[in-house]
């Protein structure tokens, strides 16, 4: 019998189930988690965005945000005692002409220009929803019913990885909710039910089940437990490389009055506000589609490629096939 007699080193590292997915998606910028675009990923995540466009609940405002935003904000916002360990920050060379010209001939010199650093007032944006809390704030008190807002950006979670489905540089939709307790849970009941519709139209093998954040620390893991058993954090995992280690492809969050206080919203009755968002992870969609349904999209089931505005073309084709 042959035993074949493998030398494990780093490079020769199991490979990952969705590696194979890398050349065809992607094209590599020099940092893991951080990847140029293919046009056939960029249709496939356009069209999962129109496809959530189309579920959009009257009377929800849209607005887009760039990638980066106000460093105090987040501050305010309390993301540093929850996820320091994951914000990137804006820096720069804000000192004399003097200063900057000997970073950079410290540079030229082989030494290290970074030491000059210092941070801006942005940071990059680690989810799609915080600018909107402040924006909505300065609207003054909710009307009844509260607020609903479709939100977008480009976040950054300073997460290398190697796998696929966890960047650095990712984008987030988000459908939020601001309003009174009651507004949120039925908001964020609606969507739990509407997001696994969109799962199953979209032919993903999935469940929806608890979750906690990833906080940082000792303190971050009694955090995690608190927000379990308070049920504010629920998932949709797909199955992209184990069904024991599942990718969470949206998340369903309920922040009770945190944001509310923070920035002192009010709702109708002139109790703090209560918020909750539905995020949809764009990229993680995608890959969870070339993943689950292969790297053609001329090949997904038809199902699948009406509901992306893809059977335009099978019917085409099927009407060619036809005539030979
Ligand atoms: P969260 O705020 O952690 O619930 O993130 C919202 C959604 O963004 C998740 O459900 C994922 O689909 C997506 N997401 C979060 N982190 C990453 C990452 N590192 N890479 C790609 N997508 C991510
Ligand atoms: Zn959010």
């Amino acid at each position: 019998m042959n035993v074949v007699i493998r030398t494990e080193s780093p490079e020769l590292a199991p490979a990952d189930p969705l590696d194979h997915l890398a050349d065809i998606l992607f094209h590599r910028m020099g940092s893991d988690g951080v990847y140029a675009r293919t046009a056939l990923y960029e249709d496939v995540v356009e069209r999962l965005a129109a496809l959530i466009t189309r579920h959009r609940e009257a009377g929800t405002e849209v607005m887009r945000f760039p990638p980066v935003m106000s460093r105090a904000q987040l501050e305010k916002s309390g993301y540093l005692k929850s996820f320091p360990n994951l914000l990137g920050c804006v820096c720069g060379l804000h000192g004399t002409e003097r200063e900057i010209h000997s970073a950079v001939a410290r540079f030229d010199a082989g030494g290290d220009w970074t030491t000059s650093l210092s941070p801006a007032d942005l940071v990059l944006s680690p989810a799609a929803c915080y600018p909107v809390y402040p924006i909505a704030a300065s609207r003054g008190p909710l009307p009844a019913g509260g607020l609903r807002f479709d939100v977008a950006a480009d976040c950054f979670r300073r997460e290398p990885s190697r796998h696929l489905d966890r960047l650095q540089s990712f984008r987030m939709r988000e459908y939020v909710c601001i309003g009174s307790p009651d507004d949120v849970s039925t908001f964020r009941e609606r969507w739990m039910a509407r997001a696994q519709a969109i799962a199953r139209d979209l032919g993903l093998t999935f469940k929806v089940d608890q979750a906690s954040d990833p906080f940082f620390g000792r303190v971050g893991q009694m955090k995690a437990v608190s927000q379990k058993q308070q049920s504010l954090k629920f998932e949709l995992l797909v199955p992209l490389r184990s069904e024991e280690q599942p990718t969470a492809c949206m998340s369903f969050n309920y922040h009770r009055d945190h944001f509310g206080t923070t920035w002192g919203i009010t709702d109708a009755h002139g109790e703090p506000a209560h918020t909750g968002c539905v995020a949809f992870g764009m990229d993680r969609l995608a890959v969870a589609m070339f993943a689950t349904h292969g790297t053609e999209p001329a090949k997904w089931p038809i199902k699948v490629r009406e509901m992306l505005g893809l059977a335009v073309h099978a019917s085409a084709d099927a009407h060619i096939e036809g005539w030979r």
